[in-house]
C-alpha cells in the first residue's frame, strides 16, 4: 500500500534537494506536487485541501532550522501532519473496567469483518486474555459457518445460534452472547455483525440496535483499504448510522493506494487501531501513525 504515493512524494523532494532556503515559488510548486500525490492515491479532495493548506502554512512559518535542510523540513512537516491525520499516537484497544470487553465490529459485506474478528482474537488469545468470537451476521447464509471455521483455526469459542433455533435476531444472539461471555468468563466479546454490500438503512439500523443492546467498549468500523473514492461516503454513513471508537484497515496487502486510510481517518476523526494484511490468521497487528508515516516518507 502507498507505493505510488511514496514514489511520487521522493520525486517531490528531490526536487528540493540542494536548495539553500525555500522561496514562496518553491513552497507553491512543492505543495502542488503534495497535491497531485494524493490526488492519485485516491485521497479525497477535501482532505487533499485542508492536508496541503496545513504543509503550505506550517512550510511558510517554519524557522530555517541549522540542523534540516529545505527539503528534510518540508519531509518532516509532511511526516508529521501524515502522523496526525492516521490518528498520531498508535491508539490501544481500552479495555473493560468490570466484566467482559465487548467489541463490535461494523462495515460493509466483503471488507474482512469475519476474517478480521478472528484475527483479533488471536491476537488477544496471544496477549493473555480469552476471548469469545459472537456470530451476528444473520443475514450472509455461510456467515457463521464461516466465522466458525475461523474460530476453530484460532482455536477460540464462537457463540452462535443454534440452526433452526429462533434464527434471525442478531440483537437477541448479540445480548445472549455477553451474558453467556460472564458466565463462562470470558473477558473478551468480539461480535461479528453483518454487512451489506452497500451501505442501507435497515443494516444501520441493526447495527444499531445491536450497539444499543450490548453498549460495546469498543466499535470498529472494518473498511477494505482498496475501496477507494467510496471510502469518504462509506465510512461517514456507518459513523452517522452506527458511529465508530476506531477503524480497522484490512487488505493492506494488496496494492491499495492508500488513500481511503487517509480519507476516512481525517473526515471521521477517529483513528486507524489496526491493520489487516493478508490471508494468514497471524496478518494482523496494531497500526502506528508514526511507522506507516515513515513508511509512505522512506
Ligand atoms: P466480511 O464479509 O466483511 O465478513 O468479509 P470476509 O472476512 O468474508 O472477507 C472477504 C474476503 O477478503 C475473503 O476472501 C477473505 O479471505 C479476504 N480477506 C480478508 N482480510 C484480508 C486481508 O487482510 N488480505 C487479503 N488479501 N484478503 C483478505
Amino acid at each position: 500500500m502507498f507505493a505510488t504515493l511514496s514514489d511520487r512524494l521522493a520525486d517531490t523532494f528531490k526536487n528540493l534537494r540542494g536548495k539553500g532556503r525555500l522561496s514562496e515559488a518553491d513552497i507553491d510548486a512543492t505543495a502542488r506536487e503534495i497535491r497531485i500525490a494524493l490526488l492519485e492515491a485516491d485521497v479525497a479532495l477535501p482532505v487533499v485541501r485542508e492536508f496541503v493548506a496545513a504543509i503550505k502554512e506550517r512550510a511558510r512559518g517554519e524557522e530555517v532550522s541549522g540542523a534540516l535542510n529545505p527539503a528534510q523540513q518540508v519531509i518532516k512537516i509532511v511526516n508529521e501532519e501524515l502522523v496526525a491525520i492516521l490518528g498520531g499516537e498508535t491508539r490501544r484497544l481500552r479495555y473493560a473496567k468490570t466484566g467482559p470487553t465487548v467489541i463490535m465490529l461494523a462495515g460493509l459485506q466483503g471488507a474482512g469483518k469475519t476474517t478480521l474478528a478472528a484475527k483479533l482474537a488471536l491476537w488477544l488469545k496471544e496477549q493473555g486474555k480469552t476471548p469469545m468470537l459472537v456470530a451476528c451476521d444473520l443475514q450472509r447464509p455461510n456467515a457463521v459457518n464461516q466465522l466458525q471455521v475461523n474460530g476453530e483455526r484460532v482455536g477460540v469459542p464462537v457463540f452462535a445460534p443454534e440452526p433452526g433455533n429462533g434464527v434471525g435476531d442478531p440483537v437477541s444472539v448479540a445480548r445472549a452472547s455477553v451474558e453467556e461471555a460472564k458466565r463462562k468468563l470470558h473477558d473478551v466479546v468480539i461480535v461479528d455483525t453483518a454487512g451489506r454490500l452497500g451501505v442501507d438503512a435497515e443494516l444501520m439500523q441493526q447495527a444499531a440496535d445491536i450497539r444499543d443492546a450490548i453498549a460495546p467498549d469498543e466499535v470498529l468500523f472494518v473498511v477494505d483499504a482498496m475501496i477507494g473514492q467510496d471510502a469518504v461516503t462509506t465510512a461517514q454513513a456507518f459513523l452517522d448510522g452506527v458511529g465508530f471508537d476506531g477503524v480497522v484497515l484490512t487488505k493492506l496487502d494488496g496494492d491499495a493506494r492508500g488513500g481511503a486510510a487517509l480519507s476516512i481517518a481525517s473526515v471521521t476523526g477517529r483513528p486507524v487501531m489496526f491493520a489487516s494484511n493478508g490471508e494468514k490468521m497471524t496478518d494482523f497487528d496494531l497500526f502506528h501513525p508514526d511507522r506507516m508515516a515513515s513508511r509512505i516518507l522512506d
